[in-house]
């Protein structure tokens, strides 16, 4: 048996359990504020739910998927993002009926086939919300500036970040802008590697985010969408633009920024870290996708979103300095001086638990040194020292384990004495 748990996976130990943890109940705070509600959505689905919202043609959908047939010979995918699935959620149960708006974020486990590296993993964590129903760019702004905020609420300081902003245009003005790239793509094919020379046929703008340094200079000066905007989609991009100054948002206009998913439509965002990750240096990004909801054969509706990703969230995090608290494991130790009064030591503990003290104590016949040293370890606050001449007495002793005093304690008074002496 392989006892190592598989390539591009890794097992959350507590300090990294408790530091995803810290990130969900940050969001969950802070995505309330903005009307965010949780959501749950399967963690996989049928194939085509990815393959057509995605995109046949994406990196994701033709080398990443882990895709596989049930004992019923259907075709399932684990999911390999958020957004897929709850816009396909959102129809089924029309949780966005015509005029209204839903939001929602998610929190979860992801699975890409990606060779891994450092902030790249083959399972990996997301956190995501998705604004759907609403057009208007003030929506766009808001999703960003979430975004934004919640990396600050982390404590990444927004000199070590970039928010980088692009609009995607529309079906009005990308299909015209796509075919000009295509055509770029193949006047300069001597220049540029096989993929890109394949994707001329089947996505030219992903040869935008080809890391080969031959293509990225062939690509340094490829037409820009930027230019070639309609009239709705420059408006409703200069307006998402308005709203962020207006927050003080500071952005980089980047008129390559493709992202790597089809269903983009006007505004992608994504925010880079500029120490500690390398070349994974995108922590977060999104953007918006107005025509997803009807690819899955569902009425026209807006939608938008972002999902930023754990691991390098927490890369960022460490690079800048940032800890995440770790609330100590017991404020309070029950410790026993001998064996005659292990049981009432074991009822006191929970006693204290039922009155909301996070206590522990032994299991494994410690001698009352090595209780000490244990409670030390475990970041306690107090010990109560429990013993037969005490307990005859009906008392406890209270240690203060920084101040080291002692006080005699009646039983009735313990609760309230450790409410006291841990604040
Ligand atoms: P995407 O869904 O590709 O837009 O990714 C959103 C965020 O998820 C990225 O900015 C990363 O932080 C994170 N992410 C995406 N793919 C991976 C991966 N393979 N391993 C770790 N994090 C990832």
């Amino acid at each position: 048996m392989n006892a190592r748990a598989p390539k591009g996976t890794a097992d959350m130990l507590p300090a990294t359990a408790r530091a995803w943890e810290y990130l969900t109940r940050t969001a969950q705070d802070l995505f309330a504020r903005y009307g965010y509600e949780p959501i749950y959505t399967p963690l996989f689905e049928h194939t085509d739910v990815f393959a057509r919202g995605i995109g046949e043609a994406t990196d994701i959908v033709s080398k990443e998927m882990y895709t596989f047939l049930d004992r019923a010979d259907r075709s399932l995918t684990l999911r390999p993002e958020g957004t897929a699935s709850v816009v396909r959620a959102a129809l089924e149960h029309t949780l966005v009926p015509q005029g209204s708006v839903a939001k929602v974020y998610y929190a979860g486990p992801m699975f890409r086939y990606e060779r891994p590296q450092k902030g790249r993993m083959r399972q990996f964590w997301q956190i995501g919300v998705e604004c759907l129903g609403a057009d208007g760019p003030s929506a766009d702004a808001e999703v960003i500036a979430l975004l934004w905020r919640y990396y600050e609420g982390l404590g990444i300081p927004a000199e070590n970040m970039r928010m980088l902003v692009n609009s995607m245009g529309d079906e009005a003005c990308r299909p015209a802008y796509r075919a000009h790239v295509a055509e770029y793509i193949r006047s300069r094919g001597a220049e540029l590697c096989e993929e890109c020379n394949r994707r001329a046929d089947t996505n030219p703008l992903r040869a935008f985010d080809c890391k080969k340094p031959a293509c990225a200079e062939v690509m340094a000066t490829a037409p820009l969408l930027r230019d070639e905007l309609c009239d709705e989609c420059s408006a409703h991009y200069a307006t998402v633009r308005e709203h962020l100054d207006l927050l003080g948002i500071s952005y980089v206009e980047e008129p390559r920024l493709v992202r790597g998913l089809d269903y983009y439509t006007r505004t992608v965002f994504e925010v880079q870290v500029e120490v500690g990750l390398g070349s994974q240096n995108a922590i977060g990004g999104g953007g918006r996708y107005d025509r997803l909801m009807e690819e899955y054969g569902g009425p026209a509706t807006p939608g938008l979103g972002f999902a930023l990703g754990f691991e390098r969230t927490l890369l960022a995090m460490e690079a800048a300095g940032v800890e995440v608290p770790a609330p100590p494991v017991a404020e309070v130790y029950v410790a026993r001086v001998d064996d005659s009064v292990a049981a009432e030591v074991f009822a006191l503990a929970s006693t204290l638990r039922d009155g909301g003290v996070a206590t522990e104590m032994d299991h494994q016949g410690r001698s009352l040194k090595a209780q000490f040293k244990q409670a030390g370890r475990l970041g306690a606050r107090a010990v109560v020292v429990v013993g037969p001449d005490e307990m005859a007495a009906g008392e406890v002793t209270l240690r203060h384990m920084e101040t080291k005093e002692e006080t005699r304690v009646g039983m009735s008074e313990l609760l309230g004495a450790v409410h006291t002496l841990i604040g």
